[in-house]
């Protein structure tokens, strides 16, 4: 075991592993804002520098459990395993900036088992959880947390419950549910509900049911959570050839993933496995992009958000963002950028029409940030020409098919013959290749 504490990135207290909920001393219980989430785990370097290196890396099956010297989780019989990370990075090859001459990498977690990067932080996050003896497993989600807990406790044989919401960080605004979520969620086993009431007031559920029924609501072990996010940034560096790539562009709401991602990059510097670290910057919908006001307000913590704005993303719309993020963004030397919904959506279909890649409208926000960037000169010529900057897709085109029927009209229907199909295509001005 090598992970020691848990340690909160404001004030630097240290937390036993089995502390839950946020740090104490810089979040009050019951009120939204970003110093609820500041807690990361931490290592023994020296121990790990003596047990772990590159080459023995390199030999093991690729996936979260490959990393498991740096994940919180003591006896491997807890470690659940249903094939999640080791998924590829690729060099975008078709879309207008690629032919223009830039090398633009997309790390595409949609093709995880549950169909987003959520495998990681709640596969490692449900695995602590089971081992500190969580009689079942729970959350607050918009869905792709839910999707990948309901897919974990079925693999571990424990039960499930969903709080599902309309859009991540949201309880109190009108926001449907994502239909497509709440299936596969119920299709996993587990109990789904839609609980009326203000955040604040759904934390309180949780706690109570967390005292009284012993079930993990997820969000208690957030610094977990990142763990498993730093798998993506320990993939990245060993498919980059044992190197960090300049930047990073992360679809940020919590601020989990991004903060995750740095903490990863940090610790394979620390082990002496990369010899740079990048810059993290946070791609946020327009409307939801508390990082970005912070970030250009010089705000010392980020503040919450009056309300958000609907967008195409909203698993990615919060109120606010977490400080860890925040941080992460500040210490990298990166920053945030705001997309608007034609943007991603633009971003959405040049990754499947381009490059075969669907994406969720939330994920294809990695894109778009990254043409926000460098359309706002963030970026080096350099560095987009030797291909360093990735984009993090974090899931499957599938999981919010259904709200772009609006922007798709219905398929046309033709008479079955090749006159008709001729002239259809005609009007459409398409030639067939012959
Ligand atoms: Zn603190």
């Amino acid at each position: 075991m090598y992970a020691t504490t848990l340690r909160c990135v404001f004030c630097g207290t240290d937390y036993p592993l089995t502390h839950r909920g946020s740090c104490t001393l810089c979040a009050r219980p019951g009120e939204e804002n970003a110093l609820h989430e500041t807690l990361g785990v931490q290592y023994d370097l020296a121990a790990l520098k003596r047990q772990l290196d590159r080459e023995e890396l390199a030999r093991r099956p690729a996936g979260l459990w490959r990393y498991h010297e740096l994940l919180p989780v003591v006896d491997p019989t807890f470690r659940i395993d249903l094939g999640a990370g080791g998924t590829r990075l690729v060099r975008l090859t078709r879309i207008p900036e690629a032919v223009a001459g830039s090398r633009l990498l997309m790390k595409v977690e949609g093709s995880n088992p549950s169909g987003s990067f959520k495998d990681r932080p709640i596969g490692v996050a449900a695995s602590v959880a089971l081992e500190q003896g969580a009689r079942g497993l729970a959350c607050l989600t918009s869905g792709n947390i839910g999707s990948a807990m309901a897919a974990f406790a079925a693999k571990a044989g424990v039960s499930s419950l969903v709080l599902l919401l309309g859009a991540a960080g949201l309880a109190d605004q009108e926001a449907s549910v994502n239909v497509e979520k709440y299936v596969q969620i119920s299709a996993y086993g587990a109990e789904v509900v839609t609980p009326m009431g203000n955040l604040g007031q759904l934390y309180a559920l949780a706690d109570r049911i967390e005292a009284e029924l012993g079930w993990s609501f997820l969000h208690n072990v957030q610094a977990y959570q990142t763990d498993g996010d730093k798998t993506t940034a320990f993939e990245i560096c060993e498919q980059l050839g044992w190197q960090a790539p300049a930047a990073v562009f992360v679809p940020t709401g919590t601020g989990t993933n991004l903060f995750g991602l740095w903490q990863g990059f940090v610790l394979f510097k620390e082990l002496g496995f990369i010899d740079t670290l990048p810059r993290m910057y946070a791609v946020q919908p327009m409307g939801a992009a508390s990082l970005v006001a912070a970030w250009e307000a010089h705000q010392a913590i980020p503040s919450v958000l009056e309300r958000i704005e609907p967008n195409l993303a909203p698993p990615i719309s919060h109120r606010v963002s977490g400080y860890h993020a925040y941080k992460a963004m500040q210490e990298s030397g990166g920053g945030a950028v705001a997309v608007a919904d034609a943007d991603m959506f633009a971003a959405m279909k040049d990754l499947a029409s381009y490059e075969g890649i669907y994406a969720e409208m939330a994920s294809a926000a990695a894109l778009a940030g990254i043409r926000s960037a460098l359309a706002l000169d963030l970026l080096e010529t350099e560095e987009i020409r030797q291909g360093s900057i990735v984009g993090i897709l974090t899931s499957h085109g599938l999981k919010n098919s259904l709200a772009l029927t609006q922007i798709f009209p219905p398929q046309t229907k033709v008479e079955g013959t090749l006159e008709a199909l001729h002239s259809y295509l005609e009007l459409k001005k398409v030639e067939l290749q012959k």
